[in-house]
């Protein structure tokens, strides 16, 4: 009590972490009291009180090179909270902001602390209509699932065209992709490895649930039998050469995974026979306009009345076990952090 005493009056220097040490031997995880000092400089301190654990936090955690270079380090690619001093005078203290992606996480201490301290380019103010809680039941996943609907869009993509598939689809873009997409009309195929989560799936909006092996094979055929208008993929390799194979003439994928591979070993015929497209998605360096653009979808138009479905909560000591639980593909939607 008396610690929470001392954020309200803000003059606390301590605060919680979840912290990440990598030797020969691997990584350890544990909570630990940093002190604000040891933040990096810039221009907004902001207190977290909601993070999520992404599959980027989760290879982060676990060391995974390319990802996060300095150990020890606090992962969480995603933050909400209320901004303590800011030096920027569009961004007030006081305010909710949101934090996604750019550094944050990845070689900058991330939202699995209780503060942060960022360049005011990659905070957002928070969409009215979404509460901070919410915002991270989203977070990084839901605003990727937004950028993979908005570039599917761009191609002109309509519910009448026929079925759209989305892979990984219990994981966190999944989920919000196939919310996403029923909620705006479309006929969603999902494809999982959990036979056991069908009812969660067609819960929030899938039509028809395949199993991932369906479309895990390699085949040799360069292109398959046209069954998909469109796709959302989440995982990448032989499942993400065989949707490109499976599209309809005119249809497009979104890709932003890689859960199974980062390879995709495919012939250019599905590109030149059927005009299929591939859109890559980023939602890291993606200018702060394109993502503000996107939240405000998200808290209007394409706001989502499922979206506690989707959530488990845990506080920062639950992050090392969601963390492994990720990494063997066995978490079933998004992971939200109570971080303060
Ligand atoms: P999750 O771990 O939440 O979900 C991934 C899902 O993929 C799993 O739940 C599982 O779903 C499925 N899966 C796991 N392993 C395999 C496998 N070997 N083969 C096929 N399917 C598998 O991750 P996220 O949803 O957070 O992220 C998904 C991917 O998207 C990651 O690669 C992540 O790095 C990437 N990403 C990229 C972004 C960008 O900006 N480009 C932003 C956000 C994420 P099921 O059991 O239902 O099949």
């Amino acid at each position: 009590r008396q610690r929470q005493m001392c954020i309200r009056d803000r003059t606390m220097t301590s605060f919680d972490a979840f912290w990440v040490e990598k030797d020969e031997q691997g990584t350890r995880h544990q909570v630990i009291t940093r002190e604000l000092d040891d933040l990096p400089e810039g221009d907004v301190l902001i207190e977290v009180l909601y993070s999520s654990v992404n599959y980027k936090d989760a290879m982060s955690a676990s060391g995974v090179p390319g990802v996060t270079k300095q150990y020890p380090h606090t992962p969480g690619i995603d933050a909400a909270g209320i901004v303590r001093a800011s030096t920027d005078p569009t961004l007030s203290i006081g305010s909710e902001v949101l934090v996604i992606g750019f550094d944050l996480g990845m070689n900058t201490a991330g939202g699995f602390g209780q503060y942060i301290r960022v360049p005011a380019g990659w905070v957002l103010p928070m969409p009215a209509g979404l509460s901070l809680r919410e915002s991270m039941i989203l977070g990084t996943a839901g605003l990727t699932a937004a950028l993979c609907l908005e570039k599917l869009f761009w191609m002109n993509a309509q519910p009448e065209q026929g079925p759209v598939l989305v892979t990984g689809a219990t994981g966190g873009v999944g989920s919000v992709a196939i919310a996403l997409l029923s909620h705006l009309g479309f006929e969603v195929v999902a494809v999982s490895g959990k036979q056991d989560q069908v009812d969660y799936l067609k819960g929030l909006g899938a039509e028809t649930v395949i199993g991932r092996e369906t479309l895990s094979e390699q085949s040799s055929r360069p292109m398959l039998k046209p069954m998909y208008a469109h796709a959302v993929d989440t995982v990448g390799g032989d499942m993400l050469s065989n949707v490109i194979k499976s599209l309809n003439p005119q249809g497009s994928v979104a890709i932003c995974g890689l859960v199974a591979s980062p390879k995709m070993d495919i012939t250019v015929l599905p590109f030149i026979l059927r005009g299929v497209n591939v859109l890559g998605v980023d939602s890291v360096e993606l200018p702060l306009e394109d993502k503000a653009r996107n939240w405000t979808r998200l808290a209007e138009e394409w706001r989502l009345p499922n979206l506690a479905q989707m959530a488990t909560e845990v506080g920062l000591d639950g992050i090392s076990q969601t963390v492994d639980a990720l990494l063997a593909g066995g978490v079933v939607g998004r992971t939200l952090v109570r971080v303060s």
